[in-house]
């Protein structure tokens, strides 16, 4: 009786850390691969809230007259954002028929849903206009009570130190350049790293969560690279197909049912 006790007590913990360390799911650019959606569409953010996500990702710009706009490349229609003025960027349609959203708007629709804002300000050539652009954000997500649910991602290091300064928010590194003493040093949250750059140097996983930060990786949508950092027990895992990052998440659980089961509850928030 000892030793099936014994074994069964091993075995609960060996489950939960299996557990504790699967992946969580951003959907990238929100869920759009889907009928009705768009990339950074305001539906795209409903339908990543909606399937369970973790977080939803989404890219940011602030236009030449100081608007906060989601949009993923630097220019939309031949319109460079951040030297075109808003009300010229605001009329571009997105594929599903809805107008690039403002910021603002884009946040309204947060408030009706529970997924994490995975926030990434995109690099803007003027770099005081870049600045601004981190001041602007932080004073909407302030007002609108939305800082809690926020994880701020970045290629440019001069955002990373912004946000850094005037948040305790996490704070993630998208370039793949910074070692671990780097992004340490800078402190990041940790990296969000394109899987190129984990494929690369492998033990850059472990390295990273042993000094105590985490590992998002991008953007990963091919099953066979899904389950390899299912496997290589990342924190993060942006993709664009949540639906089969998750399917085959909760098929890697199937030893530990209750524990997922649990899991699964809190991912749902
Ligand atoms: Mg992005």
């Amino acid at each position: 009786m000892k030793k099936f006790l014994s074994l069964f007590v091993i075995a609960l913990v060996a489950c939960s850390a299996t557990v504790a360390a699967k992946p969580k799911v951003i959907a990238h650019r929100g869920f759009w691969d889907t009928p009705g959606s768009a990339q950074n569409s305001l539906k795209s953010l409903e339908l990543a809230d909606s399937i369970g996500c973790y977080g939803s990702e989404f890219d940011v710009w602030l236009t030449a007259d100081n608007v906060l706009v989601v949009n993923h490349d630097d220019q939309i229609n031949g319109l460079v954002i951040e030297t075109s003025q808003s009300a010229d960027i605001l009329k571009q349609k997105l594929p599903n028929g809805e107008t690039v959203p403002t910021l603002d708007a884009y946040l309204e629709k947060a408030k009706q849903t529970k997924v994490k804002l995975i926030f990434e300000l995109k690099p803007h050539k003027n770099k005081a206009h870049e600045t601004e652009a981190v001041k602007l954000s932080l004073a909407m997500l302030r007002e609108k009570g939305l800082m809690s649910r926020t994880e701020f991602i970045t290629f440019s290091p001069n955002a990373v130190e912004q946000f850094i300064k005037r948040t305790f928010n996490p704070v993630y590194y998208l370039n793949g350049d910074y070692s671990i003493d780097v992004l340490k040093e800078k402190g990041c949250a940790g990296a969000d790293y394109h899987y190129g750059v984990f494929k690369k140097d492998p033990g850059m996983i472990k390295g990273i969560q042993d000094a105590g930060m985490k590992v998002n990786v991008w953007t990963v949508n091919k099953e066979a690279d899904l389950q390899h950092f299912i496997d290589a027990n990342v924190d993060f895992i942006t993709t664009n197909d949540p639906l089969l990052a998750q399917k085959l998440i909760k098929a890697s659980c199937k030893e530990c049912p209750k524990a997922c089961k649990k899991g699964k509850k809190s991912g749902k928030k």
